[in-house]
């Protein structure tokens, strides 16, 4: 663990906490709190993950109400993908 987190790193980590906070903290279909992913709803213009982490965490906020919080699983099948193996 680093203590030495640029200003920047510092802000949106502590975006990203408001942002899990307005969620609700964990996945919109289960109780997993960790880890989460912002899933699109509605297109917002923003694209894929190579976008890079402050871009998305700028556009969740800029459009709330376009995303959801989801776990990697329920992400994966709100996608359509096939969803990663879950340890039952
Ligand atoms: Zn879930």
């Amino acid at each position: 663990m680093s203590n030495h987190k640029t200003p920047a790193q510092r802000y949106l980590d502590n975006l990203q906490s408001r942002l899990y906070t307005h969620f609700g903290g964990h996945c919109r279909d289960c109780d997993v709190m960790f880890p989460l992913e912002f899933a699109h709803l509605e297109p917002t213009g923003l694209r894929g993950p190579g976008r890079g982490r402050k871009a998305r965490l700028l556009d969740v906020q800029r459009n709330l109400n376009s995303y959801a919080l989801m776990c990697r699983f329920h992400h994966d099948l709100f996608d359509g993908r096939q969803p990663a193996e879950v340890k039952q």
